[in-house]
Formats: C-alpha cells, sequence, structure tokens
C-alpha cells in the first residue's frame, strides 16, 4: 500500500524519461525544481512517474526532487515497448522478471529501500504486441496478483486498450487496480463505454499535447463521462515528456493542467467537486 499525501495526485508523468533526445532526462534538476514547485502551488502532492527500467529511471533525482519540493514522487516499475527493453529481456525468465518487480515494489528500486508504486508503463506495440511485450505482461501480471499493485498501461494509440484490459483482468487483476492509459486516443464512444463497463480506470493522461483541440476534445470527453455516470473511473495528467514542454524551458508546464485545461471543464459544467474526484479521491481509491 502506497502513502499519499492529501491534495491532487498526477497518475502518468516522467520526470526522468530519457528515450530521445530533448527528453526530461536531460533537463538540469534546478528547472525541474522550479517547475515542480509551481505544481505544489496548485495542490497537487503525489505525482506517479511512470518511467520505469529502460525509460531513464532515476531514484537519486526523483528522491531529490521529492524531499525539496515536498510533492511525494512514486516510482514504478516494468518494462515498456519492446523497442526500449534493456537487451537482457530476452534471456531472462518470467520468474526472474516477476521476482525483480516484487522486490522493486515491497523492497525497493535502489538500495535505501525508495519503493516502486505501481506497474508501469507497459505497452503493446501496434499492431499486436512483440513477443518480448508478451513476456513482461505475463510477469506483471504475476507480480501484481502478488502484491495487489496497480497497473497501468500505454496502448499504442489505437483499439488496444479492451484487449489490454481483458489481458489483465483474465489473469486475475482486479478491474479497479487497472488504469488503460491515452483514453483521448480511443477510436469511439462505443467501445470506450464498453471498456469502462469492464471496471478499469483511464487516463486522460496527455493533457496539453496535441494543440488546444485537442484540449477542447479531452474536455468534451469528460462532460460526456460526466453525463454517462463513469467520471469515478477517470484520471487526469499530462504525460510531459520533452524539455520544450517545461513552463522554465518556454512551453506550457505542468501548471497547464490547472491554468488552462481545468477552465475548459468548468465552462462545460464540471464542479469543484468533480475535479476534486478525478485529481483527488479517485487517484487515493486506486493506489489505497
Ligand atoms: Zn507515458
Amino acid at each position: 500500500m502506497i502513502r499519499l499525501k492529501d491534495g491532487y495526485t498526477l497518475m502518468h508523468e516522467h520526470l526522468t524519461i530519457d528515450l530521445s533526445p530533448g527528453d526530461l532526462g536531460g533537463t538540469d534538476i534546478d528547472i525541474l525544481y522550479r517547475e515542480l514547485t509551481e505544481l505544489y502551488t496548485f495542490g497537487v502532492r503525489n505525482i506517479v512517474d511512470l518511467t520505469n527500467q529502460g525509460m531513464g529511471r532515476k531514484p537519486d533525482v526523483l528522491r531529490a526532487l521529492a524531499s525539496a519540493t515536498g510533492i511525494n514522487l512514486i516510482p514504478s516499475t516494468g518494462y515498456y515497448l519492446e523497442t526500449y527493453m534493456p537487451p537482457d529481456i530476452r534471456t531472462r525468465t518470467i520468474e526472474e522478471l516477476v521476482e525483480e518487480s516484487v522486490r522493486e515494489l515491497t523492497w525497493g528500486i535502489d538500495e535505501e529501500g525508495y519503493t516502486a508504486g505501481v506497474i508501469g508503463e507497459i505497452a503493446w506495440s501496434a499492431p499486436k504486441p512483440g513477443i518480448l511485450e508478451c513476456k513482461v505482461w505475463e510477469s506483471m501480471s504475476i507480480a501484481a496478483a502478488k502484491t495487489g499493485a496497480v497497473i497501468s498501461t500505454h496502448p499504442s494509440i489505437g483499439p488496444e486498450q479492451i484487449p489490454q484490459a481483458e489481458f489483465l483482468i483474465k489473469r486475475g487483476i482486479k478491474p479497479e487496480k487497472i488504469i488503460i492509459g491515452h483514453a483521448e486516443f480511443f477510436p469511439n464512444e462505443t467501445a470506450l463505454f464498453a471498456l469502462l463497463e469492464l471496471g478499469v480506470n483511464i487516463g486522460i493522461d496527455m493533457i496539453g499535447q496535441n494543440g488546444q483541440d485537442r484540449d477542447e476534445y479531452r474536455a468534451d470527453m469528460v462532460a460526456m463521462l460526466r453525463d454517462r455516470g463513469f467520471l469515478s473511473q477517470v484520471t487526469l495528467s499530462m504525460d510531459l515528456c520533452e524539455q520544450q514542454d517545461l513552463r522554465q524551458c518556454g512551453g506550457f508546464g505542468y501548471t497547464h493542467l490547472f491554468t488552462s485545461f481545468l477552465p475548459l471543464l468548468q465552462d462545460r459544467g464540471i464542479t469543484e467537486d468533480e475535479i476534486d474526484l478525478m485529481l483527488g479521491r479517485n487517484p487515493m481509491r486506486i493506489l489505497g
């Protein structure tokens, strides 16, 4: 069980991601510090960092930022898309991968006992998952079943969301412990409702990216989900990955969610209580 601080939680971020040039992993820690300090003033007290092994996870940076800013930074365990997996995944057994993630969730990702709080961001390539991705997913399902940890996923911006949820549910993972990511790229409403009927949570988690029209679409989506009674399964985040998107570097920054996106929700009649549900109570329930 993760100890969360009272306040808002961003469920899908990557403070040290290092997959390509310009990613946040190359950022001066003082810049990240200033960015998070601003975020703190908007009530954010927890951030789930889905930067797992192979993506640039850096426990020392997270630890330093967490203690300097007062924001609880929750690391993750697991592996992302096959392209970014360390080469030894090929030869390691499912048992070894399970053992590693269970250890990271219960003992820590470093010698000082900084424990991973979730399994993520585990991913499928399009049009279908690769052999190593299937191996990771089998392993992470077992690790989640053993520990009760939340699993957070990356569908390759396509119709994989329902198959991903079914894969995990079939292996005994409780739907309420699953977050299917990037929901704003789900192909159609019928499929979105079918996914939510399974009881899983979704992440509208790329807020600020792909332009203003996409944010308007995300806001319409939240309003529609409220009208259909699904808001208790919705989480919000930004999946901010590139230095150029930080405010200190001239981008929209993490505060965009609060200064630009929440007003779009308010325009659509979303109440303070509903915002508190998506940013506060839903994360508490899912991670609790
Ligand atoms: Zn991500």
